[in-house]
């Protein structure tokens, strides 16, 4: 090798220990990676923190452009929630959490249909997070729709209310006609839980392997605040 080519030889090694240095040290990750997961228990303790938060309207002032910057690179969400798409109940705001922390689900009346399974596995399946969140709310209009038995007006809304229908015809079998929409909120976070394991190989191996664990919630409107429901089914 003569000397011209050594030297570039030596500057080229050089400026790439100077690369593998620089991407060393860059800033580590925010999110833990997934070997040192926290477990679902302390996201669900977080979470509610965050809805402290949100109630008291002291919430986090996150730095949101350094939190894309550094997402840009990748997103490890801990916590899925499946969600109404209903625009009170913002699953980031009402738990005060921010870019790259919940992978959210939303469809009307937070049914489980095939997409919205699909969304969940995708995430289960590539993040592994330990904890998924089902949040029904107060004065759902999809879950009012169906306890109303009346006809939709397309294919589509019939698909919504389909997927509800089972959740209104167990809370009649308890409920007075007053409060049957509040029951049949209850039972249809129940049966969109009930619904993943069910239609979901992916999900059930994951809660099964106690990797996953599936919280029900329901958001109070006018409190903001979310209340865990018993998974049981049934009155609660
Ligand atoms: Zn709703």
């Amino acid at each position: 090798m003569n000397r011209s080519l050594f030297f570039l030889a030596t500057l080229l090694s050089i400026s790439n220990l100077a690369l593998a240095q620089q991407s060393a040290a860059a800033p580590a990750h925010h999110h833990a990676p997934a070997t040192a997961k926290p477990s679902a228990d302390k996201l669900w303790t977080d979470l509610l923190a965050g809805n402290e938060r949100f109630i008291s309207g002291k919430t986090h002032a996150y730095n949101v452009v350094a939190l894309r910057r550094e997402l840009a690179s990748g997103q490890q969400p801990n916590v899925i929630v499946l969600s109404c798409s209903d625009s009170r109940v913002a699953p980031e705001l009402v738990f005060d959490h921010s870019l790259g922390d919940l992978f959210v689900v939303r469809t009307a009346g937070n049914v489980a249909d095939l997409v919205g399974l699909g969304s969940i596995e995708y995430a289960v399946d590539h993040m592994h997070p330990p904890l998924l969140v089902v949040l029904g709310h107060q004065k759902c209009g999809a879950v009012t729709a169906a306890c109303s038995g009346e006809k939709m007006p397309s294919r589509n809304l019939e698909a919504i209310v389909d997927k509800i229908d089972p959740a209104v015809t167990q809370a009649k079998t308890y409920a007075k006609s007053d409060n049957l929409i509040e029951s049949a909120i209850k039972e249809n976070v129940h049966q969109s839980a009930k619904d993943l394991l069910a239609n979901s190989e992916i999900i059930r191996d994951a809660v099964t392997a106690g990797k996953l664990k599936v919280i029900e919630a329901e958001y109070e409107l006018e409190s903001g605040q979310v209340v865990r429901l018993n998974p049981s089914g049934g009155q609660n």
